[in-house]
């Protein structure tokens, strides 16, 4: 390749994030410019923390993105076959380009649905804690969905706020060994957490209404029945599923497009039935994206994405957790590590992502002939 490349990386998440980094630290032949709504990185897998307002989510991207990365703080409403257009009316050419749009929090499709806090973005998750200063003592929160995401939600907020009754609607460790289950079971009890079961089939504003005609006081409700993806792939006329996520091969191409690559949670993969929408998978398909695009600007055959998942992961408050060891397949092992040792496994977890993305924001490539000085693209507006 002889002529300088440019790669937009669409959306700074776990998966964009590596992405941008990963290029720009091992092709100094490539430019890459990021664009994201917001001017920080948000770490999806503290949000429960802002609501109950024991963490902090967000981090400066211009700390943790490659000093050469061009930031665009908008979004993208178009993705072209060579240009992605954003909300402001700009356009940005590309040479090839990364979709990592990432998921956010899905609609209850129930009557007053829309009454339901969150905690899969961030302004669900700040919303979810502004209305949680103003309850009374003794008011009902319900977490609706008692997967991981639930799960972390209920035992985080009832160890914060004993003052409110929390109550997890679901199964909580469903599919996991018998061990796992009885811990998370035991653990939230002791929190205070309230456990039942029941399909949820409405919501007002002071009740959750179930299926059997039964109805719980609930002043505020969180829904924690799984993330959506946006609908930008749809929008842009690429091929989606069901779900809205944008189909992408083996080697993370999109079929039709000659240099469009996707990852993270807002993909699937072809020939991959079950990858977890994580970070745990978002930052491997980041990476994996990013050899991708670089193959295809060096006119090289990609390879095959390998993913092999090792954990899941669950803080139950800020003292207890769990580390459930799983095989490649994502099918959980029966091993387990619980109670302090799993609290502070999970935080290590938490906190080797944000280092990790930074480690290699800091890489600078070997330099060659053809190594140019940081892109400007964007400096006028200010953004970088
Ligand atoms: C409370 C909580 C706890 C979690 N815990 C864990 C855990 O313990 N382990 C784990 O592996 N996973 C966990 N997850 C899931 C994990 O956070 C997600 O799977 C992960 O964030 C996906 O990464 P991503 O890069 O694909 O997308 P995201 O992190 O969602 O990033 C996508 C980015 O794209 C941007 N974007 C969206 N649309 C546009 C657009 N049109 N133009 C430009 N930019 C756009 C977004 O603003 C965002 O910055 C948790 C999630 C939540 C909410």
């Amino acid at each position: 390749m002889s002529a300088r490349k440019h790669v937009v990386v669409v959306g700074a998440g776990y998966a964009g994030m590596q992405a941008a980094n990963r290029l720009l630290s091992r092709h100094t032949d490539i430019d890459v410019t990021v664009v994201n709504p917001r001017p920080v990185f948000v770490e999806r897998v503290r949000l429960h923390q802002v609501a109950a307002g024991t963490g902090s989510a967000t981090h400066d991207l211009v700390d943790l993105l490659h000093p050469r990365a061009a930031l665009r703080v908008a979004s993208v409403v178009r993705v072209g076959e060579d240009v992605v257009e954003l909300d402001d009316g700009a356009a940005v050419r590309f040479d090839a380009a990364v979709y990592a749009a990432g998921s956010g929090p899905g609609v209850p499709e129930v009557p007053g649905g829309d009454r339901a806090y969150s905690v899969s973005d961030l302004d669900s998750a700040t919303a979810l804690h502004d209305a949680l200063t103003s309850l009374r003592d003794g008011s009902a929160v319900t977490v609706v969905g008692a997967g991981a995401t639930g799960t972390e939600v209920a035992s985080e907020l009832a160890e914060s706020h004993p003052q409110l009754t929390v109550t997890l609607v679901g199964d909580a460790g469903a599919g996991l060994p018998d061990r796992t289950r009885r811990y998370l079971h035991r653990t939230l009890t002791s929190l205070g957490v309230r456990l039942r079961t029941g399909t949820v089939t409405g919501i007002t504003d002071d009740a959750v209404l179930f299926d059997d005609g039964t109805t719980a006081a609930s002043d505020a409700t969180v829904w924690a029945g799984g993330f959506a993806v946006p609908d930008l792939a749809r929008l842009s006329g690429l091929d989606v599923d069901e779900a809205g996520r944008l189909l992408v091969d083996t080697a993370l191409r999109v079929p039709g497009r000659r240099r469009l690559v996707g990852v993270g949670d807002a993909v699937r993969v072809d020939a991959h039935d079950h990858i977890r929408m994580s970070c745990q998978a978002a930052m491997p398909l980041g990476r994996h994206g990013a050899d991708t695009v670089a193959a295809l600007l060096h006119d090289r055959e990609p390879a095959p994405l390998s993913l092999r998942f090792v954990a899941l992961c669950l803080s139950l408050g800020r003292r207890h957790g769990a580390v459930q060891v799983v095989r490649a397949d994502d099918t959980p092992r029966d091993l387990v590590v619980t109670g302090r040792a799993g609290a502070l496994g999970k935080e290590m977890v938490v906190r080797s992502t944000v280092w990790d993305i930074r480690r290699t924001g800091r890489k600078r490539a070997a330099r060659t002939a053809e190594s140019s000085s940081p892109t400007k693209e964007f400096d006028a507006a200010g953004e970088r």
